[in-house]
């Protein structure tokens, strides 16, 4: 039936007979949500032929906080692990401004076209506050980001930093299984998951500005003890003495600290992502310290070292949650509070109280 509004008399106003009603569920949604119910076995198979959509999926599974998937994750890393620690994994760290992103998609586009194959992850803790990361955005990465050899993963963006890395540390094993050999952990250098970065990977590589008057930012907070390749980004332009001179002051800072474990003093290094300078010395820095490391013994020393720590980061954080995360004990902590902060009970009693009420209920 026409629509009464449709009369002649209603000038310039014309209302159609309306379309065919879509169908209420997005017909590839549904293929997603399909796609997310495959077996362990399909997982695995999907990561080893190298399948980044089967990848990015198990990744979430490794990142949900949910028991059921934290249980299937857990046996897909299980399948994976004997194919995983192949790769080169390097930290890459800096301020907000750096040049991370710019930086990383050169230096990720420099493997690229020797026939490497890139994972970059990312740690930011401060990403359930800010909801959503920016580190490890595939936006900031123009280049690398229309890569097929590329796969480009943003933090995962609930609990600690422990919860966070740890899952981070996770998805290494399984982007390892799914054949990339280098992979790139990237930080913002302004926290403490620094700690957490350099227990994952190879090559810790700071990225430092110069001209900003702060030039030995990193010493404050200890970052540079930890960094085995200090580069001064953005030497181009009027920016290349001034970078010139911050690589002078930070090799005479590097000069007062002892040799490291590693046998490897650390270098100063100065490039320009933007315009492509010096990214083949930055990468020959890299690979003379693997070779080094290898040669002598620390990088198989490392590797075991760091699965130790992840072993005891994994029991405390078992611990914890199915401590904070028992009803009971959460009803009993609500009281004990009570009662310490109103001085009614010594913090080390209310805290034996619950432990007791804990492990009573044989957990
Ligand atoms: P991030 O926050 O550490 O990831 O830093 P970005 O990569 O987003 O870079 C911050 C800004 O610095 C951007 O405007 C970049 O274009 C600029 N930038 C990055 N690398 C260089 C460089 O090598 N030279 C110059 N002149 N600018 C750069």
């Amino acid at each position: 039936m026409e629509h009464p509004e449709n009369d002649p008399k209603y000038n310039g106003l014309n209302v159609n007979k309306g379309v065919v009603k879509p169908p209420s569920l997005n017909p590839y949604l549904k293929k997603r949500l399909r796609s997310n119910s495959y077996s362990v076995a399909e997982y695995v198979d999907g990561i080893l032929s190298g399948d980044r959509v089967i990848l990015s999926q198990a990744v979430t599974l490794v990142e949900s906080s949910r028991p059921e998937h934290q249980e299937i994750a857990q046996t897909i890393i299980e399948q994976c692990l004997p194919h995983a620690g192949n790769a080169i994994r390097v930290g890459i760290t800096g301020v907000p401004g750096a040049g991370k992103s710019t930086s990383i998609d050169v230096f990720g586009m420099h493997l690229l076209e020797k026939g490497h194959k890139l994972a970059v992850l990312a740690i930011d803790p401060s990403s359930e506050r800010s909801k959503g990361s920016i580190l490890g955005d595939k936006t900031r990465m123009e280049k690398l980001s229309m890569e097929k050899n590329a796969f480009i993963r943003p933090s995962p963006a609930a609990g600690s930093l422990g919860g966070v890395a740890r899952k981070t540390r996770e998805s290494i094993v399984l982007c390892e299984a799914a054949g990339f050999d280098y992979l790139f952990v990237e930080t913002v250098g302004v926290g403490q998951s620094e700690t957490a970065v350099q227990s994952m990977v190879d090559f810790f590589l700071l990225i430092q500005l110069a001209g900003t008057g702060d030039e030995l930012q990193g010493i404050k907070r200890g970052i540079m003890e930890m960094a085995d390749g200090i580069v001064i980004n953005k030497a181009d332009g009027d920016n290349i003495d001034k970078a010139k001179m911050a690589q002078r002051q930070l090799r005479n800072a590097l000069h007062l600290y002892p040799l490291p474990e590693s046998g490897w003093s650390p270098e100063v290094l100065t490039y320009s992502g933007y315009y492509n300078l010096g990214i083949v010395e930055v990468w020959d820095m890299i690979h003379r310290y693997i070779d080094l490391v290898k040669h002598n013994g620390f990088f198989e020393r490392k590797r075991r070292e760091q699965a130790k720590y992840w072993m005891f980061e994994s029991i405390n954080e078992q611990l914890r949650n199915g401590f904070y995360r028992d009803p009971e004990i959460a009803g009993l902590l609500a009281t004990l509070e009570e009662e310490v902060l109103n001085s009614r009970k010594s913090s080390f009693v209310a805290a034996r109280e619950a432990l007791e009420r804990y492990y009573q209920q044989g957990k």
